[in-house]
């Protein structure tokens, strides 16, 4: 019988909630669900939230009964708050997070490289944003609860599952005892100890490294501004770095690398965690500042994916399908692309709209990302810890020169997480006219927010379903697209239509952007008569010159792996 803990988590600015467990007494015998989500993180989450929003039912099975314990990630990206804007939860992280966008590196007590990430006034949200992982999951957790499409079952362990061509069947422990839930679809959002990836003995490819850090969330007032700091080889911690970061109410994120030859038992002894950390703010000039401890941990960096992401009626996502180092603030931020790019997907093919065929783009697409990820992320943790002597002897070089050769200081260059361009992706349009575009997102790309009016910017307009903008000066579509939009969604595409540059609504769209200025046009590099479509995670998948009907329809087939019959 699976016993979570109820007392509530210590904290010392958080207040844990001890949600109540699902009991299978209180509920049917029999237990079905269209998707069950293995994992109640930050990645099951928002993967049950988009799934909802695509009409699609799903039960979250979750083994605690209180969301994760420490800050674990804290940075979220630009991309990020654009996937959780999408999911309803952006305005409550912007109004207690902490908004950023320069990162300083030191060496030697001095400042060698400082790089500001532009906020552009095209982009609603800061490059980056610092707040605690628990508030996240929080407020998706409500979220959740809000839905009547998740169903989020606490304190319930997956502890077995056997799947066929028709779906799974899992075997879920409780307070009470198991139970048995058939799900037609199993997502394993699981995390880094994936029972899911166990049970079928899948296998993670790539490296781990050798260097820990100790992670500690510390209370202490300090007067600095919210930007990452990275200190290299400190005279406290020779050959070592150090990273900190501001964190909302009151709090300090310390990251410190530990001497290869010190254990995490001895690391995290108090009296070595108040030397190092006394130490940190002697040298950034706060001696003696006091401090209160919250949470500490210790963390190896690791750089591994599984090569598939599908696996029958299992798909996975986050964590459990691949660990990243998190320098560079991945982890959580690549994670929610997962589950953005497969909750769409999944969506289409549990509603019969599209083939399961579909979700096998969703594995190309985000293990090439993670692939991606676990390259760029390697040379940040190789230039934090050096895993060779060859390799420390360049890094020290790099260091040593930019004392004095300002051109040094680029090689410092922060890789942080960004949205993978899917620019060779199947879903992409065969024959539009993307390559004639002289500006604007290509294949694949993201979108490009852009500001529309104060407080008002193009991603605040686009939901769930396939879009398309269309530039028009008309006052109506054309009859012909007109007919092939409705035939479309007649096949249960979800399909959102929006036209660009009129004043007045323009017949036949569901919402029409003035754009009065052009600028939405310019960044697009639309004119009248062209236009975009992007898929439901907002990615590029074509874009013409000029639209017809035909070449529209075979775009759409194409990108949501519509059967052409239906
Ligand atoms: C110490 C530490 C520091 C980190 N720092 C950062 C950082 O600074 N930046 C960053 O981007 N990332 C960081 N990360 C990584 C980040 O926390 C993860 O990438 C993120 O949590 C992944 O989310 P997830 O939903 O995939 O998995 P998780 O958050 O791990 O969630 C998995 C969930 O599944 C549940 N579960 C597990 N097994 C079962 C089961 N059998 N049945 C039911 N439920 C189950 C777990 O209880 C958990 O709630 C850190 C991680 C750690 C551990």
């Amino acid at each position: 019988m699976h016993q979570p803990h109820a007392e509530p988590r210590r904290s010392i600015y958080f207040d844990y909630q001890v949600f109540d467990a699902w009991s299978p007494s209180q509920h049917p015998k029999e237990q079905h669900a269209p998707v069950v989500i293995a994992g109640a993180g930050p990645i099951g989450l928002v993967t049950a939230l988009a799934l909802a929003q695509h009409g699609v039912y799903s039960v979250v099975l979750e083994s605690e009964r209180q969301v994760s314990e420490g800050s674990r990630a804290i940075a979220f990206t630009r991309r990020s708050m654009e996937i959780l804007q999408q999911v309803g939860v952006a305005d409550r992280i912007t109004a207690s997070g902490l908004p950023w966008n320069c990162g300083n590196s030191f060496y030697r007590g001095q400042r060698v490289f400082r790089m500001e990430n532009p906020h552009d006034p095209d982009d609603r949200f800061f490059p980056l944003i610092n707040i605690q992982q628990q508030y996240i999951e929080q407020y998706l957790a409500e979220a959740c609860a809000a839905s009547p499409l998740v169903e989020l079952r606490w304190g319930n362990k997956l502890l077995s599952l056997a799947q066929d061509a028709n779906g799974a069947t899992l075997e879920v422990d409780t307070a009470e005892g198991p139970y048995t839930l058939k799900a037609d679809w199993l997502v394993a959002a699981d995390g880094a100890r994936s029972t899911v990836r166990t049970l079928m003995d899948l296998k993670l490819e790539g490296a781990s490294y050798e260097g820990k850090f100790v992670i500690a969330d510390i209370r202490v007032d300090l007067p600095l501004p919210t930007e990452r700091l990275a200190f290299f080889d400190p005279g406290w911690n020779p050959g070592n770095t150090i990273l900190m970061h501001r964190e909302p109410h009151g709090l300090w994120r310390l990251d410190y690398q530990l001497p290869p030859s010190e254990t995490p038992e001895e690391a995290l002894k108090p009296e070595s965690l108040k030397a190092r950390i006394d130490a940190q703010l002697a040298m950034i000039g706060h001696a003696g500042v006091p401090w209160e401890m919250d949470w500490c941990s210790v963390y190896s960096a690791r750089a591994l994916t599984l090569p598939d992401y599908v696996h029958g009626r299992v798909l996975f996502t986050g964590d459990a399908a691949h660990l990243l180092p998190i320098f560079g603030v991945r982890g959580a931020n690549t994670g929610f692309q997962d589950a953005q790019a497969l909750a769409w997907r999944l969506a289409l093919v549990a509603k019969g709209v599209a083939g399961p065929a579909l979700l096998a783009s969703y594995s190309s697409e985000r293990v090439a990302a993670a692939r991606e990820i676990i390259d760029e992320a390697g040379k940040s943790t190789r230039f934090m810890t050096p895993p060779t002597r060859g390799f420390r002897l360049l890094r020290d070089a790099v260091l040593s020169l930019s004392l004095s050769q300002p051109f040094v200081g680029p090689l410092y260059h922060w890789r942080t997480s960004r949205p993978h361009e899917y620019g060779t992706s199947p879903l992409n349009s065969a024959d539009d006219d993307s390559a004639r575009f002289a500006a604007g997102p290509g294949h694949g790309a993201p979108p490009k927010n852009t500001c529309l009016a104060p407080d008002d910017f193009l991603l605040d307009h686009l939901d769930h379903r396939f879009t398309l903008l269309i530039a028009t000066d008309d006052p109506a579509l054309p009859e012909a697209l007109c007919a092939e939009v409705q035939a479309l969604r007649g096949q249960g595409l979800p399909l959102h239509v929006m036209a660009v540059g009129r004043a007045e609504p323009v017949q036949g769209v569901d919402d029409t952007l003035a754009d009065a200025n052009g600028h939405l046009r310019e960044r697009y590099g639309l004119k009248a008569g062209g236009a975009y479509l992007l898929r439901p995670d907002h990615h590029v998948c074509a874009r013409w010159l000029r639209l017809d009907a035909p070449r529209l329809r075979a775009a759409l087939i194409n990108a949501a792996g519509l059967n052409k019959e239906l």
